[in-house]
């Protein structure tokens, strides 16, 4: 069953805090980050606080064993588990920067479960400093979107994404996120996909205001770790039982056992008691 692409944004959905805020907060750099943060674009200055940070003699050791520690949700592994086991494609879309994303994965152990981690560049230079760039270089390429920050757009990510597994065949997308930076992509989901924004963050409040209308997934909200692994493996169920059926369909066969393994009564509460 590999039908199914499952789009993850990083801070505050896969690990519960946003991973920036929680290297500049754990290494005591929070009041200069504050100061600057009206002089310039949030990823400029994540690249600065690398320089204030090194300058301070904070090794990139330091920065490591700090993102090591990073809160998360305890179902939150075992759902990136289960969704890659029943044959999803599983991608990162992140604006925050390769190393931390990198080395908080594969902390976890889960590096190898992501084909794509599409976020902003970073590296370790010969000075031993934390080097960070933007996505899409705004100086000479600016993307042109009004809903993004000038150095990513996740619904230009999401669009080239969508263009790369066409050629693959029929792909239902299911993506999950909490921030603003998620609302373009949600705007990009087509009809039959899926879109799983956190209750009560910024995308969910988006939704809610304005946009319900204009997004053509079908939304599923979580508050946790605990619901996100639910409700994630529920829908990867759902699609995994519509693509049985139409094969069952064409093949004129149903195979009740088959549908009932698969928590028919969960995925389709509307339906009927079957009377005795
Ligand atoms: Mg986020
Ligand atoms: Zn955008």
């Amino acid at each position: 069953m590999a039908g199914i692409v499952v789009v993850f944004d990083f801070d505050k959905t896969i690990i519960d805090v946003d991973s920036d805020n929680w290297v500049v907060d754990e290494l005591g750099a929070t009041d200069l980050f504050n100061q600057l943060l009206p002089t310039m674009p949030w990823n400029s200055l994540m690249d600065r606080m690398m320089e204030e940070l090194h300058a301070q003699g904070k090794t990139i050791e330091n920065i490591a064993g700090v993102l090591k520690r990073v809160p998360i949700h305890p179902r939150i592994v075992p759902a990136i588990k289960s969704a890659h086991a029943l044959g999803c494609d599983l991608m990162v879309v992140s604006d925050a920067n390769l190393f931390f994303i990198e080395t908080i994965l594969n902390h976890l152990g889960l590096r190898d479960y992501f084909s794509e981690i599409n976020t902003n560049p970073s590296f370790v230079n010969e000075e031993g400093r934390l080097r960070i760039s933007p996505y899409h270089d705004f100086h000479s390429s600016p993307h042109g979107c009004p809903l993004c920050p000038p150095n990513m757009c996740k619904g230009l990510i999401l669009e080239r994404i969508q263009a790369s597994v066409s050629m693959e065949g029929k792909k239902k997308f299911i993506y999950l996120g909490d921030g603003s930076g998620d609302f373009c992509p949600s705007l990009k989901l087509k009809e039959g996909d899926y879109l799983m924004p956190r209750k009560n963050f910024p995308l969910w409040n988006l939704i809610c205001q304005n946009s319900m209308h204009t997004i053509k997934a079908e939304i599923h909200e979580w508050s946790d770790g605990e619901e996100l692994e639910q409700i994630l493996l529920q829908l990867i169920n759902t699609v995994a039982m519509e693509e049985e059926k139409n094969k069952s369909t064409s093949a004129q066969l149903f195979s009740v056992d088959c549908m009932y393994s698969m928590s028919a009564h969960e995925a389709f509460p509307q339906a009927l008691p079957v009377p005795h």
